[in-house]
């Protein structure tokens, strides 16, 4: 019997690729803006000029980092296809379980990624899936220094609506991406938490779903509450996630 492995990400596993958390950047600014700024939607399309400058810095950034040993880990595990079930759910956007090698029906971005656009008049449609995206959504290029913020929608071809696929604040998320992801956690042998505060919700509500005997944590921080996971593990998520799939491989988690 297959077993069925669930990750939950956040962006502490992305922290050593380079990436900073939210908890790193929001003591400040991120990319000299205020989070309201360019993490919301009033803030976002208040000033196209100034989000057209953001969204393409930090994709730079991004793209020239790459995943790191715990993405990768967690790719070879889902490779294992004949014992294990491997899902990812990930509230980061910056793609690396993807180029990781993790498959992308297996891989639910619960808050999009920032190198897909997707058109803003058809919040209903989002893709979920990178290469089969739907609607108006559409598979962009890695990083594309032409692309400029927002453009018109290719397919309904309203202007300015086109733009990055991340939930920002006060965006709903896509209502299939996050019943699937309750779905895949209520059905975990093992759900395993790495680098994410869980703080942001509806996406740290996951956890309820699954039974504390089941549950794994994975994080440079112990966690706030005591006796609400089975495992602790606490450590860089890329020195610890490679062992714990590895103990996963051997039977013995
Ligand atoms: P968060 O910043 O709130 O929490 C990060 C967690 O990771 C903390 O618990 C911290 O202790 C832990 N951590 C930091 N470095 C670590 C490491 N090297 N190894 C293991 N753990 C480490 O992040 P969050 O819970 O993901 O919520 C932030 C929101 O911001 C998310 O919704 C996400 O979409 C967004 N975000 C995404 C990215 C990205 O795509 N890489 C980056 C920043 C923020």
């Amino acid at each position: 019997m297959k077993r069925k492995i669930v990750f939950l990400t956040g962006a502490g596993i992305s922290q050593e690729s380079g990436i900073p958390t939210f908890r790193d950047s929001i003591d400040g600014l991120w990319e000299n803006n205020k989070v309201e700024d360019v993490a919301t939607v009033s803030g976002v399309f208040s000033d196209i000029n100034r989000s057209e400058t953001f969204f393409n810095s930090l994709k730079q950034k991004i793209s020239e980092c790459s995943p790191n040993a715990a993405h990768i880990a967690i790719a070879d595990l889902a490779k294992d296809s004949e014992n294990f079930e491997v899902i990812v759910l990930t509230q980061n956007v910056d793609d690396l379980h993807r180029r990781s090698g993790t498959p992308v029906e297996k891989t639910i971005e619960l808050h999009g990624n920032i190198f897909r656009n997707r058109c803003r008049s058809h919040p209903d449609i989002s893709g979920t899936d990178f290469k089969e995206a739907r609607g108006c959504s559409y598979t962009g290029a890695h990083y594309d220094e032409n692309w400029k913020f927002p453009q018109a929608c290719p397919r309904c071809h309203k202007p300015a609506t086109f733009s990055p696929d991340v939930v920002l604040f006060g965006e709903a998320l896509d209502f299939s991406a996050l019943s699937d992801a309750e779905y895949h956690a209520s059905t975990a042998d093992l759900f395993i938490q790495i680098g994410t505060s869980m703080e942001v919700f509806p996406v740290a509500a996951l956890i309820e779903s699954v039974p504390i005997s089941k549950r794994a944590y994975i994080d440079i921080e112990k966690p706030e509450k005591n006796g609400i996971y089975e495992y602790e593990f606490i450590g860089k998520a890329a020195e610890i996630t490679p062992k714990v799939c590895n103990m996963i491989k051997e039977q013995k988690l």
